[in-house]
């Protein structure tokens, strides 16, 4: 057993997972789940790093939120400046919302 996972491979500084995150985002859209997927961090993990970037990302680059959709009415979410998925919809009562996505331009 000599080739075993050292455990501390899974649990890069955070420093480094926000590079991360950034990196992802400045090549293409993503939400919370797909960065959490990708990078194989925890996404209550990943809303704590888009929150902080938020107020990182400095111009000529910024983050751009593209709003969390209820799929039954398409009621959207734009004045909602939070990261997670909304439960449900204010309109409709529908449970059915696509989350959030995240992307960096830079102008
Ligand atoms: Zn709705």
């Amino acid at each position: 057993m000599s080739h075993r996972d050292r455990p501390s491979r899974s649990r890069p500084a955070s420093e480094t997972v926000r590079r991360q995150i950034i990196a992802e985002l400045e090549t293409r859209t993503m939400t919370a789940r797909d960065l959490s997927q990708t990078l194989r961090v925890a996404e209550k993990e990943i809303l704590g790093h888009l929150e902080h970037a938020s107020k990182s990302v400095r111009p000529p680059k910024r983050l751009i939120i593209e709003p969390a959709v209820c799929h039954r009415c398409r009621f959207t979410f734009h004045d909602r400046r939070k990261f997670t998925r909304p439960s449900r919809c204010p309109q409709c009562r529908h449970e059915g919302i696509s989350p959030p996505a995240f992307r960096i331009e830079t102008d």
